[in-house]
């Protein structure tokens, strides 16, 4: 495959994908003194327009430049669909998202424990991760606004509009729910308001509120976009990475890190760039006659995702301006901080004037498939196989979901502004089956694909993100949930965070 001489360069710090996570990894180790080399597949367009502005969403969606789009295999739940998935190859990867801002519960964190017996990952303890990245603002004061962090790099915000504010907590009186003035707080469920990395129209997301500053500031600081890592060169006898091979347009590269290797290329590419290097389940490497370097069973296994549902309705009078009105419930019995099935989110869409309700399963049962290889080409995307519903318990969450939607939309606190008339799925009881297995798609938040966990039978990295049985290499990104982490609501603002505190264990080694 090489044809050019390999440049080497050798730093600190290696790390591979400058996404969500990578970006915050580089910038804040670069604040140290360290030599980093962030190596990013995708291009830097941190000023365009596309990146930043809300209006551009739909544009930046639909332009191909800046994805990695990969088909997974049919669906057989899923009458045999096809879904794709999109993740963003750009710096900063993902984060260039919907604007979600959401901590994870924090019964959610019990989760992290469970699997690692690691205290640290408590909420009480994340939460001052959380702060760090944070600089939250709401347009209109709440109790105990204390609990977000106003300093960090990431700007929140999360809109009241003055009138909707008391019509969603009329709603939530009304369909028995209790109303939350901010899900990071003690009530940590019902109805609310979604915090949002837009503000005034504009994003905030890691590629340009962490990594352009420290670009700016740190010469120590070295970003190479445009260049794809192919391997990790891991030494079968030591277990130490000697180097990471990359490709861009001005050759191969080997890059040596003289402290550690950080994998930060998501949850499709992080369990790809592993097995292409030798490292994962023998039974796949052998397939593709790749060298079994590392066996490491659970790389690129327990893919899982909340998956999506969109609702629609004409209801053009409802007065939701900037706000982003939310409900996390369950939608059989009252809800708690232990039950909540559902997230939903009320999207207006001012061009049609119409309501979106976007469902999320917010207790997912299934494990939604696994990343494999269809071959050991490096540049051939991974083989993403997924269907949603291997415990049936996941459909029946998404009827009963419309049901609640339906619930919601009929109360006269939402129907005193006019009528609200269903488009969709607009169908009787009986045809609501077939609605969710025609139209769910991925919600996108992938996680899981390298596990984090006590021992190598049962996950990828360990509770300091190192992977299991090798010295020096670390996976930071969405691929480390546990196992059958029912992820509530969307990861980013999580992902943000176990980058800040990964960073906190890199000092404490290497300061
Ligand atoms: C359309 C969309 C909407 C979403 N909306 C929300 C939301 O509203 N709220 C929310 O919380 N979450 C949302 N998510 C999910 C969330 O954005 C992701 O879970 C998160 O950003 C993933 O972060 P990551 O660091 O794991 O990976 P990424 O951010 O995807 O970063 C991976 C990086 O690695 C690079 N890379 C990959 N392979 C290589 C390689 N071989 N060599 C070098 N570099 C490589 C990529 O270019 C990319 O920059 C959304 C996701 C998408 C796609």
């Amino acid at each position: 495959m090489l044809s050019s001489p390999l440049q080497v360069i050798v730093t600190d710090f290696l790390i591979v994908g400058g996404g969500s996570a990578g970006c915050i990894l580089a910038a804040r180790l670069a604040e140290y003194g360290f030599e980093i080399l962030l190596v990013s597949s995708g291009s830097n367009d941190t000023s365009n327009v596309l990146m930043r502005q809300q209006s551009e969403f739909d544009r930046l969606e639909s332009t191909l430049f800046y994805k990695h789009y990969l088909p997974a295999d049919s669906s057989p739940n899923l009458n045999n669909r096809t879904l794709d998935v999109t993740v963003w190859n750009t710096l900063g990867g993902s984060s260039v998202n919907s604007g979600g801002m959401e901590r994870m519960m924090a019964n959610d964190w019990n989760s992290f424990f469970d699997a690692t017996g690691d205290s640290s990952f408590s909420y009480e303890n994340m939460s001052e991760y959380y702060k760090m990245v944070e600089n939250f603002t709401s347009n209109r004061s709440y109790g105990s606004t204390n609990i977000h962090g106003n300093s960090g790099p990431i700007k929140i915000t999360q809109a009241r509009d003055a009138i909707f504010h008391d019509v969603w907590k009329s709603v939530a009186d009304e369909v028995n729910e209790i109303f939350s003035e901010d899900l990071a707080d003690a009530v940590d469920h019902g109805l609310s308001f979604e915090p949002s990395s837009f503000t005034n129209g504009f994003r905030s997301w890691s590629g340009d509120a962490y990594l352009n500053p420290a670009m700016a500031k740190y010469p120590n600081l070295h970003v190479m976009t445009s260049a794809t890592a192919i391997k990790f060169n891991l030494n079968e006898a030591t277990k130490h990475i000697d180097s990471v091979l990359f490709m861009s347009s001005d050759g191969f590269f080997n890059g040596v890190a003289r402290k550690e290797y950080i994998l930060s290329a998501g949850a499709f590419y992080s369990p790809h760039l592993l097995m292409l290097s030798g490292v994962g389940d023998p039974d796949i490497l052998q397939k593709h006659q790749l060298p079994v370097k590392h066996e490491l069973r659970q790389v690129g296994k327990n893919l899982m995702d909340n998956g999506l549902l969109i609702m629609q309705y004409s209801a053009e009078n409802i007065p939701i301006n900037q706000s982003i009105p939310v409900g996390l419930v369950n939608t059989h019995v009252p809800t708690t901080n232990l039950n909540p099935d559902t997230f939903f989110i009320l999207k207006m869409n001012e061009k049609s004037k119409r309501l979106f309700v976007v469902i999320f399963n917010a207790a997912p049962k299934s494990i939604v498939g696994s990343i494999s290889l269809h071959n050991a080409n490096p540049l051939t995307p991974p083989k993403i196989s997924m269907d949603y519903f291997e415990d049936k318990k996941d459909l029946q969450t998404f009827v009963d979901s419309i049901h609640y939607t339906r619930k919601v939309m009929s109360t006269s606190a939402l129907n005193k502004f006019g009528p609200i008339i269903e488009i969709l799925p607009g169908l009787k009881e009986m045809d609501l089956v077939t609605y969710v297995k025609n139209t769910l798609t991925p919600s996108y938040h992938f996680i899981g694909t390298c596990s984090m966990g006590k021992n190598a039978q049962n996950s990828v990295v360990d509770n300091n993100f190192k992977v299991h049985g090798i010295k020096n290499l670390r996976i930071v990104d969405g691929s480390i949930f546990p196992a059958g982490f029912a992820s509530k609501t969307g990861p980013c603002l999580t992902i943000y965070a176990l980058a800040e505190k990964a960073v906190d264990l890199l000092l404490k080694e290497h300061l």
